[in-house]
């Protein structure tokens, strides 16, 4: 029997395994989406901003279609389980944060989380480490909304859209770079990578 793949299965396809983090990722999207009653983006209409990397990053691209490549995908190194998800069409922006990632409190959940990751652990640890992540990830999946996340609409200036910008080849390495990423150096035009570091620490 043939079927469409339901979205948590094309979420789970494209991360390329089932994780807790892609459930709080896809229950964050998909509550945000809602809230801006948008479908998925096709040209740059919906914005997404991630203030973390990790599994979860991956089902917002899936759900909003906004990625890196397009410039719509916007990350903020600040290490939370938050999202801003905004739409250019209704100029409504919500921001998603999950309220506590309660599996991080389990007992024994960390230190078997640690073992398992430094490959120290024993085949029996890794099928528990397995069963409790697949048991933890069916739960955040199933736990209803307002227990799991809190969604404020938000006021804020909307992101730029994606810029092109001209490229400038690089005097030191010959490569080509966009221009806003260029650096003098002695008088020369030079990449990033050939500018080197200078920073007094302020
Ligand atoms: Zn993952
Ligand atoms: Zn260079």
């Amino acid at each position: 029997m043939c079927r469409e793949p339901s979205d948590w299965e094309k979420v789970v396809a494209f991360h390329g395994h089932s994780c807790p983090g892609l459930a709080l990722g896809f229950r964050a999207a998909q509550a945000g989406m809602a809230c801006l009653n948008e479908l998925r983006d096709e040209d740059e209409e919906i914005f997404a901003v991630v203030e973390n990397d990790a599994c979860g990053v991956d089902a917002v691209m899936v759900l909003t279609g906004c990625t890196l490549g397009k410039g719509n995908l916007l990350f903020k190194d600040l290490g939370k389980q938050a999202y801003i998800f905004g739409s250019r069409k209704t100029g409504r922006a919500v921001r998603v944060v999950v309220k506590n990632p309660i599996w991080r409190q389990e007992p024994g959940y960390a230190d078997l989380a640690a073992r398992v990751m430094s490959g120290q652990a024993s085949p029996e640890e890794k099928d528990e480490f397995a069963r409790r992540r697949d048991e933890r990830t069916r739960q955040l999946l199933e736990m209803p909304t307002e227990e799991l996340l809190r969604i404020t609409e938000l006021d804020f200036p909307f992101p730029e859209r994606a810029r092109v910008f001209k490229s400038l080849q690089c005097a030191e390495c010959g490569e080509w770079a966009m221009e806003p990423r260029m650096r003098l150096r002695e008088g020369r035009t030079v990449c990033l990578s050939c500018a080197g570091e200078y920073t007094r620490g302020w």
